[in-house]
């Protein structure tokens, strides 16, 4: 194979994101990728892996899909690239809009176009702060988010994730983020006395002034921070909260959306509809660089209303082939039914679930909707005991996973936390799902043997 030529300039001349750089400039790539199928992916030592967490949960149609490369080769030779500021249009952009008005819930009925989920979210909040000068109230400026919450890594998006390690790197700074200490607790329902009361959204909104507050920003289900599913009732009081107090809410739906959880998005499992919604990853299932925040009519109006230059936009805004692929990658969730076999396939990863629970003492506290699921490593979960640091639990279980040719991720970020994340594409069969499930067992058992 050519591994070792590649591998050598890699480290000459590639920073990996999120990879330790030292380590990567003496060791190099972990594994070249060539090609991909469904849900299986292959290294250029032809070694294949079930590819477990979408690589980055986006690739939500399976890899290998002939009808999205002939899609983008279409649109190439026509036209591969126009803008759309100043007024400029294309068709596969336009297309591409109507159908997400279509699907999104409730009034969601506008787009503005991103390359990405960072993008989206800088976009939403300015979007927000400039929904709230428009109708005269300039103070209204802050943005509230959670602990663990994971929101991107361009300044603002940065500064309203809630991973330490994210929100500080270099020091950036956007003052007007303010970023909650509670962590999808039932505070949010109302009750006072709760012991994170001081912590959650509502108290923050009452100390900071709802004047001051222009929106609330969360995912439905939070994914780089662990896949932790909210409380019942949380989503449904957060809606009400921003209602009460007159503040925008800001759906992250860029893992959630495009059937991740057995629904289209994330908020139609709890029948919640948000002001406005950021959307990037199974947008085009990984195919194509795009994102956007779709926004209700409310917003959308006062920004239409707007009589000079909109000073935000990006050169790949409304990208034509981006788009012409996006909108292929929703006909094919919608023709093979994917959002109904994510609901049908999350349950028998749930039965998986289950059983790896019952045969492994370490395993625990599984949790899915549809396919986007977790489960935390502990020493001894009947008594609430984490693995120490040193044993690098989490970590140990994906190596050996990977040995055995399953590519899944970890969190390890807080101290005692070892978190899996399994979140394979929608596309994936019970076989497979059997398959994800035995090399986990596999995994496991050795793992604990080892200890
Ligand atoms: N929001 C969420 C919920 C995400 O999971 C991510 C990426 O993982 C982002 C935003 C950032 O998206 P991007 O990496 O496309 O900028």
């Amino acid at each position: 194979t050519n591994f070792d030529e590649l591998s050598n300039l890699d480290k000459k001349h590639i920073i990996h994101p999120v990879a330790v750089p030292k380590v990567h400039a003496s060791v190099g790539p972990k594994i070249i990728f060539s090609e991909g199928k469904g849900v299986y992916v292959k290294d250029v030592h032809n070694r294949s892996y079930i590819d477990g967490v979408s690589m980055l949960w986006n690739v939500n149609v399976g890899h290998g899909r002939k009808e999205l490369a002939d899609v983008a080769h279409e649109q190439m030779m026509k036209m591969a690239y126009s803008s759309t500021f100043y007024g400029y249009g294309n068709e596969p952009a336009i297309r591409l809009a109507e159908k997400i008005a279509s699907i999104t819930p409730g009034d969601l009925n506008t787009i503005f176009y991103t390359s990405g989920g960072s993008e989206s979210n800088d976009t939403a909040f300015k979007l927000s702060r400039f929904y709230w000068e428009q109708k005269g109230f300039k103070n209204k400026r802050k943005i509230i988010s959670l602990r663990r919450g994971y929101h991107g890594v361009t300044v603002s998006a940065q500064r309203a994730t809630g991973i330490d390690a994210f929100r500080n790197f270099s020091g950036s700074s956007d003052p007007d983020i303010l970023n909650a200490k509670a962590h999808l607790t039932e505070c949010e329902l109302g009750d006072k006395s709760h012991p994170e009361f001081s912590g959650c959204i509502r108290s923050i909104i009452e100390s900071e002034g709802a004047e001051h507050v222009a929106a609330v920003i969360l995912e439905p289900i939070q994914g780089a921070g662990g896949v932790h599913l909210p409380p019942e009732g949380y989503l449904k009081a957060v809606r009400k909260l921003c209602d009460e107090f007159n503040i925008l809410l800001i759906a992250d739906e860029v893992i959630c959306g495009f059937g991740r959880t057995g629904e289209l998005f994330g908020v139609n499992n709890w029948e919640v509809v948000p002001d406005l919604m950021s959307i990037a990853k199974g947008i085009t299932s990984g195919y194509s660089h795009l994102g956007g925040v779709v926004m209700n009519n409310r917003v959308a109006d006062v920004i239409k209303e707007y009589d000079d230059v909109l000073p935000h936009g990006f050169t790949y805004s409304g990208h034509p082939t981006a788009c012409a692929v996006g909108l292929k990658n929703i006909e094919i969730i919608e023709n093979e039914r994917l959002v109904e076999n994510a609901h049908q396939m999350g349950a028998e990863l749930e039965k998986g679930f289950n059983y790896l629970n019952e045969k492994h003492e370490i395993f625990t506290n599984q949790r899915n909707v549809g396919l986007l699921a977790g489960f935390d490593l502990m020493k001894d979960p009947d008594h609430n005991i984490p693995f120490e640091q040193s044993k690098q639990a989490a970590v140990s279980v994906v190596d050996e996973c990977y040995k055995r040719g399953l590519l899944i991720r970890c969190f390890d970020f807080e101290p005692g936390m070892n978190i899996i994340a399994v979140a394979p594409p929608l596309t994936i069969t019970k076989q497979e799902i059997e398959k994800t499930i035995s090399i986990l067992d596999d995994a496991l058992a050795s793992f604990s043997q080892k200890l």
